[in-house]
């Protein structure tokens, strides 16, 4: 019951997190606590799939430096574990003339954050590329991929337990106490004495946190993403991934296609707020998260700024119609009754009190603790050297 480290959540950041440490220092007693039966049922479990390049991300922020390096760490890693993946590259969709510069500039930035072999298309090469797109411009991107994130998680649990550390599932943390000489983890089963946690609880890190940090600065607001799924016999429309130009304010919406490494096409997802952090249905509600959600100051803030953005994103989240218009912008040809209901997942995105979605990872040192405090996407792909930077601060401690 004494652990040299702790981590809490077993997604594919806390079990990238227990194989680097277990890299670097094989002997060290871990423990990986996970709240579900399974590993990876949660923003791991249900994504997009996508191998990001690091196109979008501004250089030198922790997001791109670590979706770069991750990518490469994750391609190794499935080859060196025959983890199916597949590069097949991407297209970024200009629709708009507005969205041409917001185009050139991602070209640029693509170029900053080192990636080769980018390739400018005007409307027409557009459909070398994807033969049903329209748009008046595009890029693409051939070192984007796709993969199965469930496959890369178990694989990730498999080894971190061949090396001798222990996975308990069905094991949520409920608290966390210090004192000078030792931490003592407390879940709803036992107590565990450790010398370091770290927290990688996604959707819950800013639960967790507060264990160990008094007055944190931010909280963990929920966004369900809603995906529809192409019918088989009109996954001919989409060839490989296809997306729009982002909203520089919102880098995370707008709906594109990803042809899945498991089969299918998905289109989405959208962005709505979530009632309920593990809200996986628009019924899912649970009243003290969403209390808790609405008397933030910083989300109240951001809702007066994005209030007309957050009633379209919900309007097409009741409109298969709308939804489907917003496709219409990339595949002319797609109706409504080419989709069928999809899955959907829900994205941990940290807010602080001032009213700031944080953009970039967020990781906070605390005396016992690691707190992995915001890894939204591209966190899965980065997952390996996310995993990295947090066993160096944790084995610095150790060292020190
Ligand atoms: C809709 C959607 C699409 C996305 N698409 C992509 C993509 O294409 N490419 C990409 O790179 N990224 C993508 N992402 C982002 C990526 O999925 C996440 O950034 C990544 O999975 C985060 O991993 P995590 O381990 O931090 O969180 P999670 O996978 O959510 O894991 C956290 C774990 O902590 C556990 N936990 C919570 N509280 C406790 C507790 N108290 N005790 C014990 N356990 C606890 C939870 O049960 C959970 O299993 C997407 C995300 C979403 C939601």
């Amino acid at each position: 019951m004494d652990y040299d480290i702790i981590i809490v959540g077993g997604g594919i950041v806390g079990l990238a997190t227990a194989l680097q440490i277990q890299k670097k220092r094989p002997g060290l007693r871990l423990l990986l606590l996970e709240k579900e039966n399974a590993l990876a049922r949660h923003q791991t479990g249900n994504n997009s799939g996508v191998i990001h390049s690091g196109l979008y991300y501004k250089p030198g922020s922790l997001k791109a430096t670590n979706c770069i390096r991750g990518y490469h760490l994750l391609v190794e890693f499935c080859k060196e574990h025959n983890v199916p993946f597949e590069l097949c590259g991407k297209i970024v969709v200009a629709s708009s003339p507005a969205e041409l510069p917001l185009l050139e500039n991602l070209y640029i930035r693509g170029q900053q954050n080192g990636l080769q072999n980018l390739k400018k298309l005007s409307a027409e090469h557009l459909k070398d590329y994807e033969p049903h797109v329209t748009g008046l411009g595009g890029i693409f991107v051939p070192q984007t991929g796709i993969v199965d994130y469930k496959i890369v998680a178990a694989k990730y649990g498999e080894l971190i337990q061949q090396s001798g550390a222990a996975i308990h599932l069905g094991e949520q943390v409920i608290d966390i106490q210090s004192n000078r000489d030792k931490t003592v983890v407390i879940t709803q089963k036992a107590s565990y004495t450790t010398g370091l946690v770290i927290n990688c609880a996604g959707l819950y890190s800013d639960k967790v946190a507060g264990m160990t940090v008094q007055n944190l600065n931010i909280k963990i607001i929920p966004f369900r993403g809603e995906y529809f799924k192409l019918k088989k016999e009109k996954e001919y429309l989409v060839k490989n991934l296809i997306y729009p130009v982002p909203d520089p304010n919102f880098p995370f919406l707008g709906v594109h296609f990803t042809r899945m490494a498991k089969g299918g096409v998905e289109a989405g997802p959208n962005a709505v707020l979530a009632f309920q952090r593990e809200g996986y249905k628009k019924t899912d509600i649970r009243l003290s998260e969403l209390a808790e959600t609405l008397l933030w100051p910083g989300f109240q803030k951001v809702a007066r700024k994005y209030w007309r953005t957050g009633w379209e994103e919900m309007y097409r989240s009741f409109s298969k119609a709308a939804f489907t218009k917003a496709l219409q912008i990339l595949v002319p040809e797609i109706h409504e009754n080419d989709l069928e209901t999809g899955g959907a997942g829900v994205r941990a995105q940290a807010c602080d009190r001032q009213g700031g979605l944080v953009d970039d990872f967020l990781i906070l040192e605390e005396r016992n603790a690691i707190n992995v405090c915001n890894a939204p996407s591209p966190a899965a792909t980065s997952s390996l050297s996310i995993g990295e930077t947090v066993a160096a601060l944790a084995l610095k401690r150790l060292e020190g």
